[in-house]
């Protein structure tokens, strides 16, 4: 996977094609991605939908093998510009005439193509210190300071007795085992100087040097402010990344190399020089800065790739890049660059990167549980390269630890608890590879590879479909909190979907075969049916086309409003259990076989069939990489197999049933449910009902699922299917 992503590198070291006054249209592979990755923003980003053959380029790589047009069903709109002032320009200041030692921008300025001028990122740290107000700079309820930090004056750790300021770095650890703090060295490396010596990773030295430049006196890096040999310390840490980073004044991201001791570039008598022929101008119309900063110079580097950087990111408040080219700024209220001529468009734009709710001022995520912004999360964390599948758990422990105060119950091996019958229903959009988990095998003493639960996408390295948990979005009524800090997309969930889900199963979870289960408590939609308000809640009955109507507000977020109460943490749930719990789940159900259809090369979805040939639904199968043909590298798309209904070549699978769905038989409901396409869905009936299926597989008494899916109501039932316990790894 991460070799796809290398082949479409924007930073190469071909001859330089271009100046950057003469900027060039890219390659038609970098065209082609870049087409689609616009086409992606724009569609989450504009109110109006855009042409859709851009997007069938985006899905047809996946291999669902949709037809698109539907994609553009759901209503995208930017989020309501209500919370916020813009920050009030100073006189003189945006448009004055940059001056290096004075630190203001001027369109004069030519960027030197070998070297970073240290004063224009002064500037830009000390423009959003003084301009961006509580933008860029939230009052914190929860400020730490972390117990170890670098001090780059003296260049060794400390242990800092009261609160300062420190800068976080996030980079590329990559095979260097050298520079880390461990019980024997510990005095050693709180000795003056001592981080400049060789054995130092080139990056952590570089990065000393910088901050030095910059003024920035205090520094956190994993590597040297986590005991590596202190499982205690190493725990706490993981679970605290969230306040780490957020809590920074701002972080440095190296995207520079494959590990640490590449170094930085750029910076004049300590680093080697920018190399500028690895630069190369990207045009593309009707992008903006910001959107070219996002994907084009970050998304190509082994830095973007990797699995722990993403929750770095996700809690930085402030962010300084340097990359192979040069360096820019990322703030709540605007991007910066070296460059003269983006510059220009820069230092004037007035508006806001990400318009973020008020309430994210206080705390990282709102203050009830967003199982929408939850999706997206998973969904940039899930395809990321770890070189441990070990860390699935740990390099996202930020983010559940830090959403635990408001999903009830916490998370089930990352699906959450209370949400447990939708999340369920998550489902790839490519090739998956199963991860395996050297320590919990023997832990567990299970076979190689089936250590993390298959039921759960921590089981599974893929491309989650953000649309996966559309039909548990039905709480929420309309809300500004729509995104995560750092998003590049921003997506409305006012679009109707009439996509449901009955839970027809009780849940059992253990973390053995012989362990004492306990059930699992899944029921978010407690309060719809209660006439009683919980305490905290709000109800507003609203006049609707004669009827009544109810709508709630919470108080903890006044903007947002739901459709019913949700349960919601109290203060005394502090914790929940570990996120590792299970990995077992049971319940009692029912079981049916269906024929299915082979898999294209290139599709992962494909129709089911019962024995009489009728068509009975559709399945997600989870495919591994080997033998998956990616449609950019197929001769001919259009040559798909025809159904067979006459059951021949079909292949026999077995089905659980774990939730009952609906939807209204109306084409609208076609960005979300795959099969709406497909020509044998019957379509006569108001109502589409279904079974949601799991496909699975025996080992030792132990199903595993193989894929996810619908299976049409009265067919499932006219199949007698058969009850049967289930136990689920
Ligand atoms: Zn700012």
């Amino acid at each position: 996977m991460a070799n796809k992503r290398q082949k479409l590198s924007i930073e190469t070291s071909d001859p330089p094609m271009s100046s950057r006054l003469h900027p060039v249209v890219p390659s038609t592979e970098e065209h082609i991605r870049l087409r689609e990755e616009l086409s992606q923003l724009r569609a989450f980003t504009h109110r109006r939908p855009q042409p859709t053959t851009d997007w069938t380029i985006g899905r047809e790589k996946y291999g669902c093998g949709f037809t698109t047009s539907w994609l553009f069903e759901e209503q995208f709109e930017e989020p309501s510009k209500e919370p916020f002032r813009e920050p009030e320009a100073e006189p003189g200041w945006m448009d004055s005439k940059y001056d290096s030692t004075r630190g203001s921008p001027t369109e004069e300025h030519k960027k030197d193509p070998e070297w970073i001028d240290i004063n224009l990122v002064k500037a830009w740290i000390d423009g959003c210190d003084t301009r961006h107000g509580a933008h860029c700079h939230p009052t914190r309820k929860d400020k730490i300071t972390p117990c170890w930090l670098i001090d780059t004056g003296e260049a060794c750790i400390v242990r800092p007795t009261t609160s300062v300021e420190y800068v976080a770095l996030s980079y590329v650890w990559g095979s260097t085992a050298s520079g880390l703090a461990c019980q024997s060295n510990l005095k050693e490396l709180q000795k003056p100087g001592s981080l400049l010596g060789p054995a130092m990773p080139r990056t952590i030295r570089d990065v000393i040097s910088v901050l030095h430049l910059l003024d920035e006196r205090y520094l956190w890096v994993d590597r040297l402010c986590i005991i590596q040999d202190d499982d205690k310390d190493k725990e706490k840490h993981i679970n605290n990344m969230a306040a780490i980073y957020s809590n920074a004044s701002m972080t440095l991201v190296v995207t520079t190399g494959d590990d640490a001791d590449y170094g930085l570039r750029g910076i004049s008598g300590i680093t080697p020089a920018m190399n500028p022929q690895k630069r190369k101008s990207i045009w593309f119309p009707g992008a903006t800065e910001h959107q070219l900063t996002r994907l084009v110079r970050v998304p190509t580097t082994k830095w973007y790739s990797r699995g722990w950087t993403l929750q770095e990111i996700v809690f930085s408040r402030r962010t300084l890049f340097f990359t192979e080219t040069g360096v820019f700024w990322e703030c709540h209220c605007h991007t910066w660059s070296e460059d003269t001529s983006e510059r220009r468009l820069l230092w004037s734009n007035s508006k806001c990167n990400e318009k973020l709710a008020d309430i994210f001022r206080d705390s990282y995520f709102p203050s009830w549980p967003n199982l929408h912004m939850y999706l997206q999360l998973v969904a940039a964390y899930n395809n990321r390269q770890l070189t441990f599948d070990d860390d699935i758990l740990a390099a996202f422990a930020g983010i559940t630890t830090s959403l635990n105060s408001t999903f009830q119950g916490g998370f089930l091996f990352g699906l959450p608890e209370v949400f447990l019958d939708v999340a369920l229903l998550w489902r790839p959009m490519g090739p998956c590879r199963r991860r395996s988990s050297c320590e919990d095998e023997q832990k567990m003493r299970k076979k190689p590879g089936t250590a993390f639960p298959s039921w759960s996408w921590i089981g599974w390295q893929t491309e989650i479909d953000p649309q996966s948990w559309k039909c548990g979005y039905d709480y929420i009524k309309s809300t500004n909190v729509i995104s995560w800090p750092g998003s590049k997309y921003n997506i409305s969930l006012k679009a109707g979907s009439s996509w449901k889900l009955k839970p027809t199963v009780q849940w059992y979870v253990a973390d053995g075969l012989s362990s004492p289960s306990r059930p699992v408590i899944s029921d978010y939609k407690r309060h719809q049916r209660s006439r009683d308000t919980p305490a905290g809640w709000s109800r507003y009955s609203l006049p609707f086309e004669g009827l009544e109507e109810a709508e709630f507000v919470h108080l903890s977020d006044m903007k947002t409003r739901f459709r019913f109460p949700i349960p919601l943490p109290s203060d005394k749930d502090t914790s929940w259990p570990s996120i590792q719990e299970g990995p077992f789940l049971f319940c009692r159900t029912t079981r049916a076989y269906f024929l299915m259809e082979p898999l294209h090369p290139s599709r992962i979805v494909t129709s089911l069939f019962d024995e009489n040939g009728m068509w009975a639904g559709v399945i997600r199968m989870q495919v591994e990489e080997e033998g998956f043909v990616r449609p950019e590298d197929e001769k001919d798309m259009t040559e798909l197999p025809e159904p067979r209904k006459d059951g021949s070549g079909l292949q026999k699978e077995e089905f659980i049933a774990i939730s009952e769905g609906s939807a209204r038989n109306r084409w609208n409901e076609a960005g979300f449910l795959e099969e709406w396409s497909f020509a044998e869905r019957p379509r006569k009936t108001p109502l589409y009902e279904f079974f949601n299926v799991l496909c699975i597989t025996h080992q030792d008494g132990i199903c595993y699922r193989k894929g996810v899916g619908r299976v049409l109501k009265n067919v499932w039932l006219s199949q007698n299917p058969e009850t049967l316990e289930v136990t689920l790894g």
